[in-house]
């Protein structure tokens, strides 16, 4: 009998069907039956045809046979009622009818298609092969091996096979083929699969010189609405985003999510960012419109950054670090913004790096210092206040200003070491001083956010010994976005330590009139935006000034007019009635020493020292960049820059009428015709007018390829200025056509 140990057995031959295949040729005597004479299987009961018999009715596995032409002459009974069709309509049919090939097999490497196979005529080795089976009767996959026959005279006659149903075990690897590759949220892409696609595309296309553009998208407020409404309305929020940039993009691009809420386009062929620059702007427009979510409303937005190959980089690592970049600042920019990857990133990113990287060792090796600018009593100039504020002092890059490392140490976290040394170095500075000035020291939210904080204060407090009442803390409108509970009460603990609160910045941000009415600060600090040209007429800036007076004053706090830097400011905010002031037209922030010796003498008065006037054309762009005629390259100075035209200094006496090309930099080449001329000044007008770049500048839509310079000789990298200068300069003439002046001098400012 076959015992269930046979089976066993039989189970394990199974397991290979190369081996099965292999058995199965030792049973072949020509005609296809099993030969009686087998030295092994000989016995009674494990008789051959017994055995096979036995097999065949067992679902582990059918035989089949086939002539030469490949029509099916046999197949067990049990495969033939799997397959649901009558045996009449299988035998006589093509195999490659019968046993279809799997959907996506082409490009699934690996296996060779049955057809192919047979046309061979060689061995069969296991395949798998979809069922054509009648309507309705559902999906099925079986894994098909054979092997050639010959005839008496050696002839091939055709296979003699067995298959097997693995529907199951082909279903569940498909789906996890699948599943590894698409994103089962929104059915996209997931960044695997977007990885190996763009680093396909840019393979293919580095050999046929074409661009590719990739775009990240990442959600901005997506984690308030995971948190307030639940996962399973951020689930679906995702989805519904995934719909509309679907909508958006169109066909030909390749969309996937490669993170929680950040998402990736691939785009072959994009190259114009006159054509990204406005798509970002739709996908911009399109994720910030409202969502409905089981009748609840939801609003988000995005910030997209975007870089194109070959230009901002060759290999996808490349491209992908550059988007980044780009999106990166695209957020620092204020979020519902796009960016375009460019050089000054790059640069950007390597100079805070290097912050970050000394910036951990900056209070150990005694680099940092506190200065103190006066802040003044708006009537009789004298200080009464002094804000601590941090300075760096790198010892290779000198003087580093706190509004390009507090960011750096607030993101790496470094900031509450930093606020803690700045906090006790200034409490014990001002133990000593004479009379109750006060001193104000920053406190980032970040700082401010951290469980330990009123302790550090505590600390600093009881440490130096210091009257807790000469200390204020500045603290930013930011704190109010966060747990609103939690500041309440930390505002009060402050408190009740014996500090003064400040509310510093006050206007660029999250301000609520509400918020202001209950928190308990003594002052507040009116944002030096607000001042700047708040004494000119056409400007509301000093309505606003009057209506925070008078709030604060009604509330019982001081006001600080910050950055005052003309005498008409002062007027200004002196007429609006603020009661201090602070800013250069007063004095900077002055090292301890030189505060110290001013509050030692008794000098506690200052003398406003500067402009009459704000000038608004003191920032204007003062900027090196290349100008080609010719065969020549040239250095001009950029004075001004519109989307039509530039004001360009530096060449004597050009005529109107030249056609020049100005290189702007990062291989962006804009053809431009001089409209004036003056002296070593000139008015040009571009020929394609300029576009956005996203932020506040602009840029060309079209670059000079890298593909160009390696042309000229260069190996191929993404665009540098040198790159771009050695091609555009690569003729160089002896004698050059224009005189070139050194106008650094006659800079005004
Ligand atoms: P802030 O708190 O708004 O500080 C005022 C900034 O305005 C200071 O810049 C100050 O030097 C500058 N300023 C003062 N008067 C004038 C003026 O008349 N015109 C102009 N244009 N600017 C004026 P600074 O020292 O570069 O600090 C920048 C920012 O860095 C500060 O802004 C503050 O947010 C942060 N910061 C500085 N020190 C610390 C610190 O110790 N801790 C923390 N957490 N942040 C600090
Ligand atoms: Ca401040
Ligand atoms: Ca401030």
């Amino acid at each position: 009998m076959f015992t269930t140990e046979s089976y066993r057995v039989w189970a394990q031959y199974e397991e290979s069907y190369a081996q099965m295949a292999g058995l199965l040729s030792r049973f072949k005597n020509g005609s296809g039956e099993p030969e009686s004479d087998s030295p092994v299987l000989s016995e009674q009961k494990f008789g051959r045809a017994h055995l096979l018999q036995s097999l065949e009715n067992s679902d582990l596995g059918w035989f089949w046979a086939s002539d030469a032409e490949g029509r099916i002459q046999y197949i067990s009974e049990p495969a033939v009622r799997r397959i649901g069709r009558p045996a009449s309509d299988i035998v006589g049919r093509p195999m490659t009818e019968v046993f279809l090939p799997v959907e996506g097999s082409e490009d699934s490497g690996g296996e060779r298609p049955l057809k192919f196979q047979l046309a061979k005529r060689n061995s069969i080795k296991p395949t798998t092969v979809r069922l054509d089976r009648g309507e309705g009767a559902g999906e099925s996959w079986w894994e098909i091996a054979g092997v050639p026959q010959t005839d008496a005279g050696g002839k091939f006659s055709g296979y003699h096979g067995i298959v097997r149903d693995v529907s199951e075990s082909f279903k569940h690897q498909r789906d996890a083929e699948k599943m590894s590759r698409y994103d089962s949220l929104t059915g996209l892409s997931n960044r695997h699969r977007m990885s190996s696609q763009l680093e396909a595309t840019l393979t293919a296309f580095k050999a046929s010189k074409r661009s590719c553009a990739i775009m990240l998208i990442d959600l901005d407020r997506f984690k308030q609405v995971n948190d307030t409404m639940g996962h399973p309305a951020g689930d679906e929020l995702l989805k519904q985003v995934a719909g509309r940039l679907a909508r958006v993009l169109g066909e030909g691009v390749e969309i996937g999510r490669i993170g929680g809420d950040e998402f990736e386009v691939i785009m072959p062929d994009v190259d114009d960012r006159g054509t990204l620059g406005d798509l970002a702007m739709r996908v911009i427009q399109m994720v910030s419109q409202p969502y409905s979510i089981n009748g609840m409303r939801a609003v988000i937005g995005c910030s997209v950054g975007v870089a194109v190959a070959p230009f901002d980089g060759i290999e996808s690592d490349e491209l992908v670090k550059a988007a980044d970049l780009a999106l990166y600042s695209a957020k620092g920019g204020g979020r519902g913004q796009f960016r375009f990857y460019s050089n000054e990133l790059r640069d950007k990113a390597s100079y805070r790096h290097q912050i970050e990287a000394d910036l951990r060792d900056a209070i150990s090796r005694d680099e940092l210092e506190m200065h103190y600018q006066p802040i003044l009593d708006v009537n009789r100039h004298e200080v009464v206040c002094v804000e601590a504020l941090m300075r760096w002092n790198h010892s290779e890059r000198g003087m580093i200003s706190p509004a390009d490392f507090i960011p750096v140490a607030e993101e790496v976290g470094i900031i509450r070491e930093l606020g803690a040394w700045a906090l006790l170095r200034v409490c014990e500075t001002i133990r000593e001083w004479p009379g109750d000035i006060r001193a104000a020291v920053n406190v980032s939210a970040v700082q401010f956010s951290s469980e330990d904080f009123v302790d550090v204060v505590r600390r600093a407090l009881k440490t130096s010994g210091v009257n807790p009442a000469r200390v204020e803390l500045e603290i930013t409108e930011s704190v109010f976005v966060g747990d609103m509970e939690r500041a309440f009460r930390v505002f009060n603990e402050l408190k009740e330590l014996g500090v003064k609160l400040a509310l510093d910045d006050f206007g660029t941000g999250y301000s609520s009139l509400g918020y202001l009415r209950d928190a308990p600060f003594d002052k507040i600090k009116i944002d030096q935006s607000f001042v700047r040209g708040c004494a000119s007429p056409d400007n509301r800036n000093d309505a606003i000034i009057s209506a925070v007076v008078s709030l604060a004053s009604a509330l019982g706090m001081e006001t600080v007019a910050e950055g005052v830097e003309t005498k008409d400011e002062l007027r200004a905010v002196t007429d609006r009635g603020v009661s201090h002031v602070e800013g250069m037209l007063f004095a900077r922030a002055l090292p301890q020493l030189e505060i110290e010796e001013r509050l030692a003498t008794g000098e506690l008065k200052f003398v406003p020292k500067g402009p009459e006037k704000y000038r608004s054309d003191r920032r204007t762009e003062f900027r090196k960049i290349g100008l080609i005629h010719g065969d020549d390259r040239y250095n001009v100075f950029l004075r001004n820059l519109s989307r039509t035209g530039a004001k360009i200094e530096g060449l004597l006496d050009v005529p109107v009428g030249t056609d020049i090309v100005l290189d702007l930099g990062g291989g962006q080449l804009a053809v431009a015709t001089v409209r004036r001329s003056e002296g070593f000044s000139q008015g040009v007008e571009f020929e394609t007018p300029l576009i956005s770049d996203g932020a506040d500048g602009l840029c060309t839509r079209h670059r000079v390829s890298p593909y160009q310079i390696e042309a000229a000789g260069r190996p191929l990298r993404s665009l540098n200025d040198e790159a771009v200068a050695a091609l555009t300069g690569a003729m160089r003439s002896s004698t050059k056509y224009f005189v070139e002046v050194d106008i650094t001098s006659t800079r005004r400012d």
